[in-house]
């Protein structure tokens, strides 16, 4: 099997799968309870805390943990919009966002939805022009997950900053992957999620800038500062922070592995003079690779893929009638001999080049006997 799906989920890094046997087996206990037995897990928390703050130039009291990034962004959107404050975000945000601001829009927000340009860059000035002293919320994605576009992020900010807004940034691909510094940007909230940097799945983490008064997001017990109740999942929270630890100390030498994978890839495709666009920006998050190929379909390519043991993505969604574009590559103004084409590698620290060639070949193979 070859699994070239990484902006879906990732493998476990070892050491982090290791780090969380402990605290499922033998230091169990939890870890807001008075009782010696609770002081190991209560200091694992603390531990990994600092160690995700320092992963990113936070400080380990504004990082708040949670069950997925799909929750920091709930948590970001609803109680980072206020009483009755305008929101400003992209058009081709996930739906974690997306969906939490059709939420607040149902409360009566008014909500922006920002174009972007054809290689998936926010319309800086369409943001400018929506901004205003309304605006108490501005959230937009660091890379997007379905073509890899990274945002011009500190541009954004020092708009939002401004007007007095504030910025929030769905980094649920970056993190791990490319070096962020929160406090040097100035972002006041940020979206992460373990599975996407070798960490366990149900596990994320929102960073809340200090001094910034976000309403807690789960009532309950006095976890998390308060603010997001809930028995903290101690095994998972430790295994996160191994795997951030051990990802952000590769960045550099990972990132050049998997851009030159990267760029295997598309010579490869060129030689064998195959009809094809690659979507996003040249900036953009290692490994994220979207293609759309002429007059081929998307889920065809991906089901015929997979029968030949290689996982990848599409870019639609498909029912029995019929293929629908993705909202970001519809956005983006893919022409449409092509969109309906489109799927996704995202390939990881763990690819060979003989993964990328035997994806190639399985491509070119399939495309002559459909297209
Ligand atoms: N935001 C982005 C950009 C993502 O790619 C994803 C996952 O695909 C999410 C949010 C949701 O993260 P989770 O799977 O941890 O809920």
């Amino acid at each position: 099997m070859i699994y070239a799906d990484n902006a879906a989920t990732t493998k476990m890094d070892n050491d982090a799968f290791e780090a969380m046997r402990e605290f499922l087996t033998v230091n169990y206990g939890n870890a807001s309870q008075q009782y010696s037995f609770s002081s190991t897990p209560k200091r694992a928390i603390k531990e990994a805390r600092e160690i995700i703050a320092q992963c990113i130039g936070a400080d380990s009291e504004e990082i708040y943990f949670t069950s997925c990034g799909t929750e920091s962004d709930n948590w970001a959107i609803k109680m980072g919009a206020g009483k009755n404050g305008e929101v400003i975000t992209s058009v081709i945000e996930h739906h974690a966002i997306l969906n939490s601001c059709r939420s607040v829009e149902k409360l009566g927000h008014v909500v922006h939805y920002i174009p972007v340009s054809s290689q998936g860059i926010i319309d800086i000035n369409s943001l400018r022009e929506k901004l205003s002293n309304k605006t108490s919320l501005v959230s937009v994605m660091y890379a997007n997950n379905e073509i890899g576009s990274l945002q011009p992020i500190q541009e954004m900010i020092k708009l939002a900053h401004d007007k007095g807004a504030l910025f929030h940034t769905d980094a649920v691909q970056a993190v791990g992957h490319i070096d962020i510094d929160v406090h040097k940007l100035g972002i006041d909230m940020l979206s992460a999620s373990a599975h996407k940097f070798n960490g366990p799945k149900g596990i994320g983490f929102l960073y809340i800038r200090k001094g910034l008064a976000l309403a807690p997001f789960i009532d309950g017990g006095q976890q998390e500062f308060g603010k997001r109740a809930g028995t903290e999942n101690v095994a998972a929270i430790v295994a996160m922070a191994v795997a951030l630890k051990n990802n952000v100390k590769e960045i550099t030498s990972n990132s050049k592995k998997i851009l030159e994978l990267e760029r295997r890839l598309i010579s490869n495709l060129n030689e064998a003079n195959i009809d094809f666009v690659r979507n996003g920006s040249t900036n953009h998050i290692p490994g994220n690779i979207s293609l759309s190929f002429a007059n081929a379909e998307g889920e065809v390519l991906l089901h015929r893929l997979d029968l030949m043991g290689i996982c990848i993505s599409t870019g639609s969604a498909c029912d029995s009638v019929n293929t629908q574009v993705s909202h970001v590559i519809k956005a983006i103004n893919v022409p449409k001999r092509y969109a309906e084409g489109t799927i996704r590698i995202s390939l990881g620290k763990w690819n060979t080049e003989a993964d990328v060639d035997s994806i190639v070949e399985a491509i070119i193979k399939i495309l002559q006997e459909v297209v």
